[in-house]
């Protein structure tokens, strides 16, 4: 794999070349980013410094014909969470990032002045972007577009978040975002205001005749499956419908996990109200996507795309807001200002219960009256904390630092781990995903560890082998991520079709088996750099609500989680201490002992 190196202080290029036995050890995506971070970037860095390392990683799978192996990897050091960072960005611009002949950036120093990066068939070039500064990321993508004469060109840019500094603003790609955990603050930290490739490279691909077996294959698990089909018809916000019931919907802050007007604010009302077409990312038959479009009203007019399950649940049932146009219109303004929507919406929920507990007032919010429900002030806020003006600078940094800035009690009421605000899953009610919020890499997220049976099956308050499920469904999501895959495809290709697929384009065989010892070796060295970045056991934890404030159970007995029980059973299926920490002989048989680690993924001379 070709990678592109940019240092932004000395304005220079240089192209580097992945081993293959990297390649082959770690896929490409996440696995390569943490392998390179690992390696490159030194402990206890300032996320924001010049210092920090902001690369993007593609897959050997990815733009090869493949389905729905769309997702650019972002990897960095987190200015929310001071973690490693590694956030997926849908659409295009990872296939493209391909066609333009690069598998992979890298962005070193920081530019004195805006630029942003055009790779065209193989020649970079850093441009001017001080005409683009203040920009939202949709005005930047129409300027660069009427400037560059390129056909095939796609776009990412920060938006004025970035730019300012709200430690969680995203990378944005139309509507696509590279979200969670501040990537975007890092690229403004840079002054990088965006990146636009555009090209006709073809990737390789070793075994054509075998290829083409398996993506037969893999293109009829598409067709067959009902719930890919009904996944792309109505689309990620169908959870509502499913999760509400359950108890496991968080409301008004995960103060409770039922919303009584959730039919107000679900995929019936947007589909049917509100959505002008399906499309679809890259080379995808799913088309879960949608664009949507408030006509009338006081949001009028707004065309958007999304919003996603987590998005209409971020600013609706958290902020027990049952109005849909507010919440598009918000869902908006984050795309546009260039902000993660789950810590957006987050930050607000916890502001307005700062504010029912009479921890913040008028005064502190310049008149906004911040009671749940009140869309306007919803709306209202998303504006103060992309500008970082009054209260929206003390959320703009996240709700675990807005809770020590406001002080009192506030901390009960950031529902974060690791400074990462959560999703939309109740722990409480769902005992795996607490666990996967509390051992995330980057923090509180619902991704690296979604289990699926418990959200969707019947297994949601039991603790039974739960430990050992979140390992393996970690490691299954990092051999996704490694290759670029969309979560919302695997029903459409297992592991073993995945390995199939990698084996077939790169010539280097991957079993089923192969392919989990690559997914526990990235997430085994995911932790190391987390714990050589000084975070502990005590940091794989909940916010005390979970931990002490019960919910009623199936029968109304009171549900916490027990944090220290599936702790311990989940360090056990890791091979890991009692304290979190890896020991001596999973990491022999992973190869990641000191002296491996001390190899670089580039070849000699790079
Ligand atoms: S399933 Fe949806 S999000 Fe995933 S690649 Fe396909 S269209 Fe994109």
């Amino acid at each position: 794999m070709k990678i592109l190196e940019v240092d932004l202080t000395n304005q220079s290029f240089s192209w580097k070349k992945v081993r293959d036995e990297m390649v082959s050890d770690y896929l490409g995506g996440r696995g390569l980013g943490a392998r390179y971070l690992y390696e490159a970037l030194p402990v206890g860095v300032d996320p924001l410094s010049p210092d920090n390392i902001l690369s993007m990683w593609t897959s050997p799978l990815m733009s090869a014909g493949t389905l729905s192996m769309v997702k650019l990897c972002g990897v960095t050091k987190s200015p929310l969470t001071n973690t490693i960072l590694m956030s997926l960005m849908g659409g295009n611009f990872g296939p493209y990032l391909r066609f333009a002949g690069a598998d992979g950036l890298i962005f070193k120093g920081r530019s004195e002045t805006p630029v942003y990066l055009l790779l065209s068939d193989g020649v970079p070039e850093l441009k001017p972007a001080q005409h683009l500064w203040g920009k939202t990321t949709r005005e930047t993508e129409e300027a660069i577009r009427g400037e560059l004469d390129l056909k095939r060109l796609q776009i990412a840019s920060i938006g004025p978040a970035g730019e300012n500094g709200v430690l969680f603003a995203s990378i944005m790609h139309g509507g696509d975002a590279m979200g969670r955990g501040g990537i975007g603050t890092v690229m403004g930290s840079k002054n990088l205001k965006a990146m636009a490739v555009s090209g006709r490279s073809k990737p390789e691909i070793q075994d054509r005749d075998r290829f083409q077996v398996v993506l037969k294959k893999v293109v009829g698990n598409y067709k067959e499956s009902d719930a890919l089909k009904e996944f792309g018809e109505i689309g990620s916000t169908r959870h509502v419908n499913g999760l509400n019931p359950k108890g496991i919907y968080p409301v008004k802050n995960f103060q409770t996990g039922e919303f009584p007007d959730y039919r107000l604010v679900n995929a019936d009302v947007l589909n049917n109200q509100y959505m002008q077409k399906r499309f679809a990312c890259f080379s995808c038959s799913i088309r879960c996507r949608r664009y949507t479009e408030v006509k009338a009203g006081p949001y009028a007019p707004v065309q958007t795309e999304g919003p996603e399950y987590e998005t209409i649940w971020t600013f609706g049932g958290n902020c027990e807001n049952k109005n849909i146009e507010s919440i598009i219109a918000a869902n908006d303004l984050c795309l546009e200002y260039g902000m993660d929507t789950i810590s957006t919406g987050g930050a607000i929920g916890f502001a307005m219960e700062c504010f029912e507990k009479g921890l913040i007032d008028l005064k502190d919010t310049d008149g906004i009256d911040l009671h749940f429900g009140n869309h306007e002030a919803i709306v209202a806020m998303v504006h103060k904390i992309a500008r970082r003006e009054g209260l929206g600078n003390i959320l703009s940094k996240g709700t675990k630092q807005a809770a020590d800035l406001i002080g009192g009690n506030a901390a009960d009421f950031a529902m974060q781990v690791k400074g990462l605000e959560l999703a939309a899953y109740e722990p409480r009610r769902a005992k795996g995903m607490g666990l996967g919020y509390a051992t995330s890499p980057r923090g509180g997220c619902h991704e690296r560890g979604y289990l699926l049976s418990e959200v969707f099956g019947i297994e949601q308050y039991s603790y039974e082998g739960k430990g050992a499920m979140v390992q393996r469904t970690q490691d299954t999501v990092a051999i996704k991520d490694a290759l670029c895959f969309c979560a919302f495809a695997s029903a459409g290709a297992s592991v073993q079709d995945l390995g199939e697929l990698f084996s077939a384009v790169t010539g280097w065989e991957k079993t089923e088996q192969s392919l989990m010892e690559i997914g526990e070796r990235i997430c085994n060295l995911e932790r190391l750099f987390n714990l050589r970045e000084g975070f502990t056991r005590s940091d794989d934890t909940l916010p005390k609500r979970f931990l002490k404030e019960p919910l009623p159970g199936p029968n109304g007995e009171p549900e916490v989680v027990d944090i220290d029980l599936l702790l311990d059973k989940y360090y056990q299926a890791r091979g890991w201490t009692l304290d979190g920490v890896p020991l001596e002989p999973t990491l022999s048989r992973l190869g990641l002992d000191d002296r491996i680690l001390k190899t670089s993924i580039f070849e000699d001379g790079d």
